[in-house]
């Protein structure tokens, strides 16, 4: 058997259920695979099930509000995902909801790369695109013990043309999948499991005993921290100030409690977050103190801040020390 029919009956037979595999409707994979981007699946499917309960069609996506959508998306972070996904569907409204089918219009909607057209014309349309991500550059740097590193030229030449000889003869939409659980379920990153692996007689990786070796990668950079002081600031009706400021362009839409340099005298120190991004840390100090109700500042109370789309970083604080900001005389 060739490598691509190991791949299909293997996922035919092991595939996972999940919630997003219950038919091929272009906007329930869209929505899925843009989640599944930088999140894990287990992490994803909560979040995926709300948004489908909600917002189960296009049409019904289409009356959301960019607020109603980060509201949802809260806690998913890589927040540009959601807004794209507003534009977006404001594109495929003009469309009369329609889905694009081809490949290169399905790349023109906003936030979806070449990765997740390939995914989506191929499971939902049948078109013999490959899609290439993480997962299948680590199964076929593997297979072929590819010496270049992963992401230069050399590298990405190889797995694609692999990939392209490998789609002639295959059902696109079962062995974009079979990669992509392949990668997910057995040749994973730490500890793959070969003995269960469809493609093991076919796998230099395997042969050489050197598995852990691909693929090779270019030595990672270190994350720069940065470290911010963030105000809560109490009126004395018991309302906090937010401000949407995103000048440091993180989590654009959302809103966010005060950012400050000086501490002011009568603060009080709540506690410490360490939070972190792909390409960055921050070290956040949270302090509470009491403020006059400023107009130039916007206040909001309790409930209103449950319902309002508030960064993670300063929502999983705001959460841990809510008991302590809103008790008397604090
Ligand atoms: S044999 Fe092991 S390393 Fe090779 S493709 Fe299969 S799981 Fe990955």
């Amino acid at each position: 058997m060739t490598i691509p029919s190991l791949l299909e009956s293997w996922f035919i037979q092991n595939q996972r259920l999940l919630p997003f595999r219950a038919n091929k409707d272009p906007y329930r994979v869209w929505i899925s695979e843009i989640m599944a981007q930088q999140t894990q699946i287990d992490t994803m499917i909560p979040f995926y099930e709300r948004w489908m309960t909600k917002y189960p069609t296009l049409q019904k996506l289409s009356e959301a509000s960019e607020n109603d959508l980060l509201k949802l998306w809260e806690g998913l972070g890589y927040y540009s995902r959601v807004r794209n996904i507003y534009k977006a569907i404001q594109m495929i409204k003009m469309n009369d909801y329609i889905f694009p089918k081809e490949l290169d219009d399905i790349k023109t909607l906003p936030g979806i790369g070449p990765y997740t057209a390939a995914a989506l014309a191929s499971i939902c349309f049948e078109t013999k695109s490959v899609a290439i991500d993480g997962n299948v550059n680590r199964v076929v740097s593997r297979l072929f013990a590819i010496q270049d590193e992963q992401g230069s030229k050399n590298f990405q030449n190889i797995v694609t043309k692999e990939m392209e000889a490998w789609m002639i003869e295959a059902i696109p939409s079962v062995f974009t999948q079979a990669m992509m659980e392949l990668g997910a379920l057995v040749c994973t990153p730490k500890n793959p499991d070969c003995n269960h692996c469809p493609i093991q007689k076919h796998c230099s990786a395997f042969e050489t005993n050197s598995i852990l070796n691909y693929p090779i990668k270019k030595a990672s950079k270190i994350k720069p921290v940065l470290h911010k002081k963030i105000l809560f600031a109490r009126s004395n009706d018991q309302k906090l100030a937010l401000t949407k400021d995103s000048s440091d362009q993180l989590m654009k839409g959302y809103w966010r409690f005060l950012e400050i340099t000086e501490i002011p005298e009568d603060a009080i120190y709540l506690g410490h977050q360490h939070h972190v991004f792909t390409h960055l840390i921050w070290e956040l100090d949270f302090y509470l103190v009491e403020f006059k109700n400023d107009a130039s500042l916007m206040w909001f109370s309790p409930s209103e801040i449950e319902a309002l789309p508030l960064i993670t970083a300063h929502r999983v604080s705001y959460d841990k020390f809510k008991a302590r900001i809103f008790a008397s005389g604090s």
